[in-house]
């Protein structure tokens, strides 16, 4: 179990970022990460250990962007390293994806994949979508991810991507487990769970199983696996997120 966030902003969004990981600590915490866009060039930072860790190297590289992905993480496949933290980007850096699930069958899914694939063993099941995504990636993202999430593979999973290319674009998609989206004035946000973004809005759409979201700072379009529009109504959530800054450690299971 792990918490994703996205946001697709017109102004910077790392510690809006920041702020919804916090609420999803509770998720996952042997390794966090944020990656954002900023004049083309995609950032990512990533950090063993909890957000506080991050964060503080957010603040010194002074990464930020008007769009990006966070996630903390509980490790199913591969160590708690830096390196196995998300996001996960593809080869040539065009795009950046958070995961929160399992792939039971990455290694065989890489394996009849299409095309070159990576050039390095991939250690983690999270890290076949940033490879797999891009090579799709004729059409648009949304199209790139909707092909490979019709693909043939096992186990619940929801998952974020970013693209360089298209500075202010988002797109997440849900197989079982919830993903929810965030209607800002001005920004969009995607979550593993509506904590994370009722400090920003109280507005929220709650994706069913194989939808596929594609955000924009002024827009969201919701399609199911065969490409058609889904017309979803918002609900407002009444409750209130607790603060997020930074917090003493605390210790559960997930
Ligand atoms: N399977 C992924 C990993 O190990 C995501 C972990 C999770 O969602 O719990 O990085």
């Amino acid at each position: 179990m792990c918490g994703i966030i996205g946001c697709a902003a017109r102004r910077d969004v790392a510690d809006l970022i920041l702020g919804g990981l916090r609420q999803l600590e509770y998720r996952g915490y042997d390794s966090a990460g944020l990656a954002v866009i900023r004049d083309g060039a995609l950032l990512v930072v990533r950090r063993e250990g909890r957000i506080d860790n991050l964060a503080g190297q957010v603040k010194v590289s002074g990464v930020d962007g008007h769009t990006g992905i966070g996630h903390t993480r509980w490790a199913t496949h591969g160590a708690p390293s830096e390196k196995n933290a998300h996001p996960h980007a593809d080869g040539s850096g065009n795009l950046a994806v958070v995961h929160n699930g399992i792939i039971e069958n990455f290694r065989e899914v890489l394996h009849t994949a299409e095309g070159e694939g990576p050039r390095v063993p991939l250690e983690t099941d999270s890290e076949v979508f940033a490879h797999l995504v891009q090579e799709h990636l004729k059409a648009t993202l949304l199209d790139a991810v909707r092909t490979f999430r019709s693909a043939n593979y096992a186990g619940p999973t929801r998952s974020a991507s970013s693209p360089h290319d298209h500075p202010r674009l988002l797109v997440g998609a849900r197989r079982d487990s919830p993903l929810v989206v965030g209607r800002g004035k001005g920004e969009k946000f995607l979550a593993s769970d509506a904590s994370a973004v009722l400090e920003y809005t109280s507005d929220v759409v709650y994706l069913d199983d194989g939808e596929i979201a594609e955000l924009r700072p002024d827009g969201v379009r919701i399609v199911d696996l065969h490409g058609k529009n889904v017309r979803r109504d918002s609900r407002r959530v009444e409750w209130v997120a607790r603060p997020s800054g930074p917090r003493a450690a605390f210790s559960t299971s997930c």
